[in-house]
């Protein structure tokens, strides 16, 4: 009795080798849905959500949207993000003119604001990439990057000035220095 068993148990074992090796066999030349990164990458990663970003102000593109409300840092629920106002340039003789010269043609000139971003620090090591800080801001400021392909053995690597990167972006680059 005990044999039958044995040759059954073996029978089973054998048809599971079987059923798990023509799954292999299938895939095997099946067409590759992964690449060997890093020798290579893809660049259809338009939907991933990598590290929050700065969200560049038309105006002018190594400047943010950013209005200073630091309503973002107060929402993070892990405290990645700080953010510091620093009181904005004084006008130019030109812009000063020009603003004279719009008012006396009775149009409507907007008021400069006092302060402007002076700091916008990001810890990603801490990000939970829960994206309450993208839903917070009132003026569509910050939003997720698509850098998936992001590598260090240095920590600080991954804790970065926005402005700094908003600015290397405006200028062609990447830069995302701590
Ligand atoms: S995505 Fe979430 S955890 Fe990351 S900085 Fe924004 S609010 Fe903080
Ligand atoms: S919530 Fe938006 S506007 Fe306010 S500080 Fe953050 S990024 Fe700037």
């Amino acid at each position: 009795m005990n044999g039958i068993s044995q040759i059954g148990k073996n029978i089973a074992g054998l048809w599971s080798l079987i059923v798990g090796l023509k799954i292999t066999g299938k895939y095997f030349v099946y067409p590759h849905v992964t690449v060997h990164y890093p020798r290579r990458t893809v660049n259809n990663i338009s939907t991933f959500r990598g590290p929050v970003e700065l969200v560049a102000s038309p105006n002018d593109p190594s400047k943010a949207k950013c209005i200073v409300c630091l309503q973002c840092a107060g929402a993070c629920p892990s405290g990645c993000l700080t953010v510091a106002a620093r009181p904005a340039p004084k006008p130019t003789p030109e812009e000063i003119q020009a603003k004279k010269e719009a008012e006396a043609k009775g149009e409507k000139v907007k008021k400069a604001a006092p302060k402007e971003l002076g700091t916008f620090r990001y810890d990603f090591t801490l990000c939970s990439l829960c994206g309450t800080c993208v839903e917070t801001c009132p003026v569509g400021s910050l939003q997720f990057s698509c850098d998936g392909y992001l590598a260090s053995r240095n920590k600080q690597d991954f804790v970065y000035d926005l402005l700094a990167r908003l600015a290397g972006q405006a200028k062609g680059g990447k830069s995302s220095s701590s």
